[in-house]
């Protein structure tokens, strides 16, 4: 050791741990005491286990499998490649594979499943799903929890619930997740927003005569059960399925028991079509135009779509007695169209049948039936000429 002279102040070595002081200057010295001294690794191998197991818990982990849906917005609605039974089935199989840590990949798989469900018309199942993604783990992410009360919204405007379908957008709207969802929300807020309808047609600018609700003892409509109507861009033509006669006082009987069904056994706030054509041709008028209506399936694809029944059964090969449409029918469905599509700017290639809007899938039908519905296309066809 250098002793200290008089006058000098004694220089300490800046490593304290040193055991060996006069080697603790060179480097090896240096590192020989670091290494000696086993406290300094037990710091640092905790310190990367700390940091190992936070990774752990805020990365999220690869995807066990790409074609697994991830929690996307897009990717949860995406279309599907084959038929949505067959992809139900497929996820299913994929669930129990995910393991436990990977919960955003389980929340999106499930969700996928709902959103199947969903359009294959088992409200029941997606709800029961959705549920079991939004309340059962108090530790989803944010994430997860706002895309499920997405899919509950969609769920809710499927079953034709659109204050439910409000609230569940709000709650799915105070998680932030991504651009791509808040559009989505911001779309689906749009549909639900009231706007300004242009008037339904009236006697004095319709050539068709009307049957106001009035006139065949509608009950009171439950506007908060229904959704404003944005500007119609198509119509949808159906039939009753069911054999009528032409006579007035049995049509009024036959519609006041098809919306009393539609209010009191299905929840809606009014009967499902916006128009009626009872076998004289008369033109009756149902739910008003400015609320949408429920005729073609989901909320979706009744969205500014004008719904037009023919009473009678037009299909052949049903239990139902059957019947083909009158001449009458069929001219005041042509006037009526035709009124309809002058008044709202809606093309005639935009008139479809029910068979058209929803073909696939639980609930797809073959409605207007056999007999109405090569009307219906040369109707259409003639738009397109
Ligand atoms: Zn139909």
């Amino acid at each position: 050791m250098v002793p200290v002279r008089p006058g000098e102040i004694e220089r300490t070595p800046p490593w304290t741990c040193c055991r060996a002081p006069p080697d603790c200057y060179t480097p090896q010295a240096r590192w020989r005491a670091y290494g000696g001294n086993m406290r300094y690794w037990r710091w640092l191998g905790a310190g990367l286990l700390v940091a190992l197991f936070s990774a752990c818990r805020t990365i999220d982990l690869p995807a066990m499998d790409p074609s697994l849906p991830s929690l996307h917005v897009e990717d949860l609605l995406a279309p599907t490649a084959s038929s949505a039974t067959r992809e139900i089935d497929r996820l299913n199989k994929a669930l129990p594979r995910i393991p436990r840590h990977q919960r955003e990949q389980r929340a999106a798989v499930v969700l996928r499943i709902a959103v199947l469900q969903t359009r294959r018309g088992n409200l029941r199942d997606a709800e029961r799903l959705v549920r079991r993604s939004i309340g059962g783990h108090p530790s989803s992410r944010p994430r997860a929890i706002g895309l499920a009360w997405f899919v509950q919204h969609r769920i809710d405007m499927a079953r034709d619930r659109p204050v439910a379908a409000r609230g569940a957008l709000e709650s799915a709207a105070r998680y932030t997740f991504g651009p791509a969802a808040r559009r989505r929300i911001a779309s689906a807020r749009a549909a639900l927003t009231p706007r300004v309808v242009r008037p339904a047609p009236t006697k004095s600018t319709t050539p068709v005569a009307i049957v106001r609700r009035g006139s065949w003892g509608s009950a009171a409509a439950r506007p908060r059960a229904m959704v404003p109507m944005e500007a119609p861009d198509r119509i949808t033509v159906h039939h009753s399925a069911m054999w009528t006669s032409p006579d007035l006082v049995t049509t009024c009987k036959l519609v006041r028991s098809f919306q009393r069904y539609h209010m009191n056994q299905l929840g809606w706030g009014d009967i499902g079509y916006h128009y009626l054509i009872d076998r004289t041709g008369k033109v009756i008028e149902g739910r008003e135009l400015r609320w949408q209506g429920a005729h073609a399936g989901d909320g979706i694809a009744n969205q500014r779509n004008i719904g037009i029944c023919l009473l009678g059964n037009f299909q052949p090969g049903t239990k139902e007695r059957v019947q083909r449409p009158s001449t009458k029918q069929l001219y005041s469905l042509e006037l009526l169209v035709t009124s309809l599509s002058d008044m709202h700017g809606i093309p005639v290639a935009s008139v479809f049948t029910h068979a058209e809007v929803h073909p696939k899938g639980p609930g797809a039908t073959k409605c207007p039936g056999m007999y109405l519905t090569p009307f219906v296309r040369q109707l259409r066809s003639r738009g397109t000429q």
